[in-house]
Order: structure tokens, then sequence, then C-alpha cells
């Protein structure tokens, strides 16, 4: 198959990329690399099945086919990034989603949505099912993110109903791995960033928010298993083991062996409190579920940073 990948050198995309030229696609990869790195995908660029188009999605795109598939994942994606950039974020959830789907329309491709657990906002229901329609504050400073991915939902829905596209939308719960820039601000790179050089671990709150993490290979085989099936979801990946920020950064201590102090800063506007996937609809219609545990997918992330020690630049905080 020949597949488009929007936000191709970004982290969870180049992660795709690799996993779709290693099974035999041929790959375009798509990035503005606003956010995205070349680094990321270094690798891929020898390969005959892999090009990379510099390019920003919310710009029409024009590219000879043809393609079976698109897998539009281009956005900011962490909390300190998108808030940087308001814009651009709503954006490229709204114009470079539309933007995407006609591409998509246009080759008669299969179009899968990088979606989010963010279109859950807040949540009122725990753990959540695909068809609780959440609780996001419209204006808070995360609404840029949140709003334009529910948004980028129901234009993927629209394209499905009105103009028959294949579409399918994955909702992603919090996913880490090797590759995440270090100074993109989410708890796993601070927290490792932290952990290997000494200075304070910052846990925002109190620490007893939860969060669900993915590892990055678990999630890629997700995406993949959509990009093969028919299924128009809304479909959660995520992993349920969850965990309070509290707790992470305790076992981020153990993994690292590091002596590094815990530091309390103010929990962000809007952070969600609890966030945990329920899984079944991927099981059933994918035959889809994690297999790397957080302990080995933090133990694995944790040697990836050792091995690079030019990621360790000061981690970015948003509190
Ligand atoms: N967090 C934290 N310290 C940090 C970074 C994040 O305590 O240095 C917390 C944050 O408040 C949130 C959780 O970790 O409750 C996950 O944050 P992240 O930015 O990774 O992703 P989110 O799930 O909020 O989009």
């Amino acid at each position: 198959m020949r597949i488009l990948v929007t936000g191709g050198a970004g982290f969870l995309g180049s992660h795709l990329c690799d996993a779709l030229v290693a099974r035999g696609d041929a790959v375009v990869c798509v990035d503005d690399l606003s956010t995205g790195r070349t680094g990321n995908i270094a690798r891929l660029q020898g390969e005959t099945a892999f090009e990379f188009v510099e390019a920003d999605i919310t710009r029409d795109l024009d590219l000879p086919g043809p393609f079976a598939a698109v897998a539009h994942l281009a956005s900011p994606a962490s909390p300190p990034q998108y808030l940087r950039r308001p814009l651009q974020t709503l954006a490229v959830g709204s114009s470079g989603t539309e933007n995407a789907l006609r591409f998509a329309h246009r080759h008669q491709a299969r179009f899968v949505l990088a979606s989010t657990s963010e279109v859950y906002g807040d949540p009122h229901v725990h753990p959540q099912p695909e068809d609780y329609w959440g609780h996001v504050n419209p204006i808070g400073p995360r609404s840029v993110y949140d709003e334009a991915k529910r948004f980028a939902e129901a234009l993927t829905s629209a394209h499905r109903t009105t103009l028959e596209v294949d579409t399918g939308i994955v909702r992603i719960f919090n996913t880490y791995g090797p590759r995440m820039s270090i100074g993109d601000g989410r708890i796993v790179t601070n927290f490792i960033g932290q952990a290997l050089t000494g200075r304070p671990l910052t846990v925002y709150g109190d620490g007893s928010q939860t969060r669900s993490l993915c590892y990055v290979d678990d999630l890629v085989r997700g995406i993949i298993a959509m990009i093969d099936s028919t299924e128009p979801g809304p479909i959660n990946l995520g992993n349920t083991e969850e965990y309070a920020v509290g707790s992470l950064a305790e076992l981020i201590l153990e993994v690292t062996g590091s002596a590094s102090a815990i530091e309390y800063l103010p929990l962000p506007v809007d952070d969600p409190a609890r966030r945990r996937p329920v899984i079944d609809r991927a099981l059933e219609r994918l035959s889809w579920e994690p297999e790397i545990g957080v302990r080995e997918g933090i133990r694995r992330t944790v040697d990836w940073f050792r091995s690079q020690p030019g990621e360790l630049i000061e981690p970015l905080n948003c509190a």
C-alpha cells in the first residue's frame, strides 16, 4: 500500500512511518517541522519506499497518487507545545483535517484520524468508554487542542456520511517512548529528563491526578490495525494501567536510580483529574490490546534517553 502520513516527522508519526515501511508499505510523510524533527525520520530518508515532503497541511496538498490510506496525525500534541501555538493548533485540527480528508476523498483512500482522549476533557465518567461525550471547557486554555480534535471528529464523520469517505477515528491516550522530544513538556519526558540530570521532578498539584500511559510500539500497532480495517470508530487506543502522577514520579526515580527530589508546582488550569481508557472495542474490532507494561516501557524509554545524551536539555514546564 502507498500511505500518506501527516505529521510523519513527529514522535508518533515517525514510529508509524517506520512500522509501515518495515512491513513493506510505501510511505509519503508530510510535516511542516513545527514540532516534528527531521532527526526522527533520518533513518528512513535513504529508503526508496519513503518520501518526505515538507508542507503545511493547513494549505491544500497536491501530490500524485495512488494512495490507499491517509493517516492524519499532524498537530502539536503536548500541552506546552499547543499552548504556545493556540491558533496553529486550531488551524491544523480544522483546516488541516479538512485538507487531509479532501485528499483522501480525491484518492479514494482510507482515512484515519488521530484523535485524542482529550475529547473527554476532565471526565465525569471513569474509565472512559467511546460513547462518553466528554466534559470539555470550550474556552479554557486546553480548548485549542481539545475542541480542534472534537471538530476534526465531526468533520471526519460528516465526510463519511455525505461523501462516503472510508474513515476511521482512533482516540489516542497518553503515549510515550523513544524519540519523544525531551523539551516538549510532557510528564514522561520531563520526569526522565529531570531524573537523569539530577534536577527535582516537577509534580503539578498534589500528584493525585492520574494518567494511563501506553508504550509507542503498542500504539502504532493499533493505528495500523485501524488503517487495515474498515471500522469507523471511534476506538480508544491506550493502556489501562492507571498511575497517579506522584506514583509515576516514584517509578521513574526507581527505574533511573536517580536521587532527585520531588518539587510540587501549581496544577495547570483544566488539567484532567483522571484518565483511563475502556479498550473493549479495540479488542473486539481490531483484536488489539497493549502488550508492554508501564515499568518495561519506562525502562526502554530511559535506556533510549541514556543513549542520546544530546537530548537531555532543560525540560519545559507549563505550570
Ligand atoms: N505533569 C506533571 N509534571 C510535569 C508534566 C506533567 O505533574 O512536569 C502532569 C500534568 O499536570 C498532567 C499529567 O502529568 O496531570 C500528564 O501531563 P502531560 O502534559 O504529559 O499530558 P496531558 O495528559 O495533560 O495532556
